[in-house]
């Protein structure tokens, strides 16, 4: 009977071992396949870690002359979702951008007087609002002399994605000339508009497609 107990147990032992081993086995395999779940509050730390330094790093080359604050992000520091922590300082981001103020002032670049064509001036004075049939030259003229870059958020960009804000607005009797036109870009145009006339919508804004697509990217 000793000799079959120690046998039993024997026996016993090793099933209890190997159970043992596949339990740990199976426990390790799946803390390691769903690591990313069950230790979110690590990696997401992590991905925020990750995602602050990559938006910092876009807003200092996208707008090399603006300042953006990270403050609020002390504000939200207790938020637990790190998607809606991520979303906040974005959304703060683009108020703050909206909020840059800005008074347009002369271009210290000036345009030669030869650079010019000969319906220059006559297509300068402003009637009705209406854009002048020479529009485009002087789009791209003002394109030339102001860099390619924004005049109120220094982003760098194509013609096509370029605007042109008026010094004096053509509602308040600003004329064409190209003294009175600075190179703006598409957001800054729009929020320049809408500070004149509330009306207007700033919902599609580049900077918030640009950004939103970070926070998906990261
Ligand atoms: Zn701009």
């Amino acid at each position: 009977m000793e000799n079959l107990d120690f046998l039993g147990n024997h026996f016993l032992g090793a099933d209890f071992s190997i159970s043992s081993m596949l339990l740990i086995s199976l426990v390790v395999g799946t803390l390691f396949t769903f690591r990313r779940k069950i230790f979110f509050f690590l990696y997401k730390e992590t991905d925020i870690d990750l995602f602050l330094k990559t938006l910092d790093e876009k807003l200092k080359t996208t707008y090399p002359k603006l300042t953006f604050d990270f403050r609020y992000l002390e504000k939200i520091k207790d938020e637990p979702n790190p998607d809606a922590k991520k979303y906040a300082l974005i959304d703060n981001i683009i108020n703050q951008y909206e909020a840059i103020s800005y008074t347009p002032i002369h271009s210290k670049k000036l345009i030669s007087a030869n650079m010019l064509w000969s319906s220059y001036a006559f297509n300068s004075k402003n009637t009705n609002n209406k854009l002048p049939e020479d529009w485009l030259l002087r789009k791209n003229a003002i394109f030339e002399r102001d860099e390619k870059t924004c005049q109120k958020c220094s982003k760098k960009m194509a013609l096509k994605d370029s605007d042109i804000l008026f010094i004096k607005p053509l509602e308040k009797g600003g004329d064409f000339y190209v003294e009175n036109m600075l190179l703006v870009c598409n957001d800054c145009a729009k929020i320049e508009k809408y500070k004149l006339d509330k009306t207007q919508s700033l919902k599609f804004l580049d900077i918030r497609e640009d950004l939103y697509s970070l926070g998906k990217d990261h």
